[in-house]
């Protein structure tokens, strides 16, 4: 097994920290391509930080149906939501390490070890379970035959950065960036987050304009004062501090649904459930990235096109960056820190690309890796040959039937 697939953190890397001064004039941009993955930690990289777990949390194949290749099966957009039992001795263990400051929230489908504040752990429960719910939705669309999760799915989410970033040092995963608010380990079968709306940029930028907005308050109550104009710099230093709130807010919810959507995806037998890292990279991250759309309404975020990985795609093919994509699909090593910028909105692109216009080939796509051996060690020969199998040969005109199309997308 090479280094690279012992990686265990599969992380969302395009969230940078923004500058003040991007923040005050931009809400849309602000991104930078995904950042260096993180390098297996010396002799704990396969989670040996908790072993017991890692044996007791793995999903489990399905055994009474498996997928079946002929045919489409029926498509309904229903979605059985009913809940699954927890992992009790589990989500004792956990937060029995995690420290006395956590408690448990359990939902449908995860057991949430959190320290943050109720209010907060309740938008992040209703976010995780949309995710949950557009999954099992995407999975059903494909015709393909997905599974409720044995257990509920362990997540962890803390208030702070630094607390985060311990734990993980802890779990024999390295520090965390700040910048990065959520990963998910696969040997574990866990994933954590911490509130990015305590991100330090958008923490200092609230804290200004509170305290701008008490200074002004003070201001009003003194004789002579003008109050309107005072008035109008409380409304504006209000909106600045709502601002920092919301886009804190939506980009801790883009990073929880690419993370949360890897762990689902794994536990409903969409993924190759015996090794993680038999699933082809562009795959596992090309089909986490459908699912970043930040939701604006009630209904699931799957299904809108994620156009901050348009953006990106669109420039990398301005600047004729593009990965050739036989050499793509044949290796996860374009992931490394040279190119991963480039893996990222490639693999979006083109998972993008077959899952509006071949989907069924998706479908028997993701079956076929499904029925990898445990032990599988992936060549770019037996790469090739199964992608091949399924879309056809990917010669200079099927690269150019996927870039044509992709000009179609707005
Ligand atoms: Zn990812």
């Amino acid at each position: 097994m090479s280094e690279r697939f012992r990686r265990p953190a599969i992380r969302l890397g395009r969230l940078a920290v923004l500058p003040l001064l991007a923040l005050l004039i931009s809400t849309a941009s602000g991104d930078e391509p995904a950042a260096p993955p993180e390098k297996p930690t010396t002799g704990q990289a396969d989670g040996s930080g908790d072993k017991s777990a890692t044996k007791t949390s793995r999903p489990t194949r399905k055994e009474s149906k498996t997928p079946s290749s002929s045919g489409s099966k029926p498509r309904s957009n229903k979605v059985d939501m009913s809940p699954v039992p927890p992992n009790k001795k589990a989500e004792k263990k956990d937060l029995k390490r995690l420290g006395e400051k956590f408690k448990l929230r359990q939902t449908a489908h995860y057991s949430i070890l959190y320290d943050t504040s109720e209010e907060d752990v309740k938008l992040f429960a209703a976010a995780i379970e949309r995710t949950y719910r557009s999954c099992m939705n995407y999975t059903q669309r494909l015709g393909f035959d997905a599974h409720p999760p044995k257990h509920k799915l362990l997540i962890y989410y803390f208030e702070e950065h630094g607390d985060y970033s311990k734990f993980s040092v802890k779990l024999g995963k390295g520090q965390r960036e700040q910048s990065n608010p959520g990963v998910f380990f696969p040997d574990m079968n866990r994933s954590m987050f911490y509130n990015f709306r305590n991100q330090e940029s958008y923490r200092q930028l609230r804290e200004q304009a509170e305290q701008r907005i008490a200074q002004l308050r003070e201001q009003l109550n003194q004789p002579g004062s003008n109050r309107r104009q005072i008035a109008q710099e409380i409304a504006q230093a209000r909106r600045l501090a709502n601002f920092s709130n919301v886009q804190g807010g939506d980009q801790n919810e883009a990073t929880i649904q690419h993370e949360v959507a890897h762990q689902v995806l794994w536990n409903i037998g969409f993924h190759n459930p015996d090794n993680f890292f038999a699933n082809p990279r562009w795959l596992a991250e090309g089909t986490a990235m459908l699912f970043e759309p930040v939701s604006t309404g009630k209904s699931a975020n799957f299904g809108a096109l994620n156009k901050e990985r348009l953006k990106e795609f669109q420039e990398l093919v301005r600047q004729n960056q593009l990965i050739p994509l036989r050499d793509f699909i044949s290796t996860h090593g374009y992931f490394g820190p040279q190119t991963i910028g480039i893996a990222y909105p490639q693999s979006w692109a083109l998972t993008h690309y077959l899952n509006r216009m071949k989907k069924d080939k998706v479908r028997e796509y993701a079956e076929l890796i499904n029925k990898r051996p445990k032990d599988f060690e992936t060549t770019p020969e037996k790469e090739i040959a199964d992608f091949e199998k399924v879309f056809g040969k990917v010669d200079d005109k099927w690269v150019q039937s996927w870039l044509n199309w992709m000009k179609t997308v707005r």
